[in-house]
């Protein structure tokens, strides 16, 4: 008896939206709202293999964020420990404003796991009502939100279709649809795009941006570097369980501005104002040499245009650069390796750099705090 009472008001109280109170909390540095603010999380799993030594992330509130990282790295731990799926070793920080690990977050947030599988009897549309149960959307709403949804991700047509018969872009379409049937404010995407061709990759990613111009915090664990870039407002770079980079992909390859210039048969090396500058030989065009110039400013460059243009040098091109995110991406990871073996370490370690943080960015304004009191989305296992 005392039992059924209990329950009740624990429905109370659920139904009465309380518990969200509770949740505005969320954390800040320089004025930026923090969706996710973990450091030092540490996951050392049965066997000894340190999956995770010391990462630091921060999410800031309404951006996409690229967790990135070479198989090992820790990326999936890192997301479940996030879930509340995988208890860490050590950890401090928040989500949602919360302490990481409870689980009374996860009805704020939608998940997408990798390797996904839908009950295979379920229609589209189905498995997305079918979630939203799970996560105590109420029907009437869930019905209305389900069928925005399948029109969201593209699906309104196929709705009715079992999803043994969806490609695999069809079946992460509906997959993001259930992620976001509890109106989450953080939707965490695992692999979002993998095995996805290049038209469904390119409309997932339209997907991803509309959500985040929902005012929803998108947290994408992928390891299409091109994608991320496209997408993402900030990443970080995890190798061997530690964050080696963090921040906008701007800041993160701000010193590695330069100005390429193509001539043919030009001299072995070229004085500039920022020092000499040794001309690559191209083994694709014989005569050819490439000069790298270090500088953003176009300034610098003119001096040696006009020395080679002098010199009676044909230029064949004049290009400003910078690192793409494939370059720092395989800069910090082979930087890594120099010092560690690759994958997840065993033991206490071996010493790295200090990780590149840049600051956060200017206060983020969207914030969301339309969420549903509902439990979240669960995984399902393994997918074909
Ligand atoms: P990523 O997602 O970046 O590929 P993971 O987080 O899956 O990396 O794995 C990090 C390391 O932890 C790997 O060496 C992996 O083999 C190990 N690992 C992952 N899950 C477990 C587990 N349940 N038990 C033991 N080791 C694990």
């Amino acid at each position: 008896m005392q039992f059924a009472r209990l329950f009740e008001r624990v429905q109370e109280f659920a139904k009465s939206g309380v518990h969200k109170l509770r949740m505005v909390g969320l954390s800040t540095i320089h004025g930026v709202t923090l969706v996710i603010d973990l450091q030092d999380v540490t996951k050392t799993y049965r066997g000894g293999v340190q999956a995770l030594r010391g990462v630091s992330l921060r999410v800031q509130s309404g951006e996409i964020f690229g967790l990135l990282g070479p198989n090992g790295a820790g990326k999936s731990t890192l997301v479940k420990i996030i879930m509340t799926v995988v208890r860490p070793t050590t950890l401090t920080g928040t989500v949602l404003g919360r302490p990481a690990c409870t689980q009374e977050v996860l009805s704020q947030v939608g998940y997408l796991p990798e390797h996904h599988r839908f009950p295979q009897y379920l229609t589209g549309r189905q498995v997305i009502d079918f979630f939203g149960a799970l996560a105590k959307v109420q029907r009437t709403e869930r019905k209305a939100r389900t069928e925005e949804l399948l029109e969201m991700v593209g699906m309104r047509d196929w709705g009715n279709r079992r999803v043994t018969t969806y490609s695999k872009g069809m079946q992460q379409r509906i997959g993001i649809a259930a992620a976001l049937i509890n109106d989450p404010r953080l939707v965490v995407l695992d692999e979002p795009t993998d095995g996805v061709d290049p038209v469904g990759r390119r409309e997932i990613r339209d997907m991803l941006l509309r959500i985040r111009a929902e005012g929803r915090t998108v947290l994408v664990n992928s390891h299409l570097l091109s994608e991320v870039e496209m997408l993402a407002d900030r990443v970080a770079i995890i190798n061997q369980g530690r964050t080696l980079a963090q921040g906008t992909i701007e800041e993160l390859t701000h010193d590695s501005h330069r100005y390429e210039i193509d001539a043919i048969n030009g001299p072995a090396s070229i004085q500039t104002a920022v020092g000499e500058v040794t001309g690559m030989p191209s083994a694709a065009e014989p005569g050819l040499r490439t000069y790298v110039i270090p500088t953003r400013d176009p300034a610098v460059v003119q001096p040696a245009i006009d020395a080679l243009r002098a010199a009676g040098i044909t230029l064949t091109r004049v290009e400003r650069a910078r690192e793409t995110l494939e370059d720092l991406f395989v800069r910090s990871v082979v930087d890594e390796r120099g010092r560690a073996m690759p994958g997840a370490a065993r033991g206490p370690g071996t010493p790295t750099a200090p990780p590149i943080v840049a600051p956060p960015r200017t206060p983020s304004t969207s914030t969301s705090s339309t969420s549903t009191p509902s439990t979240s989305t669960p995984s399902t296992e393994a997918r074909p």
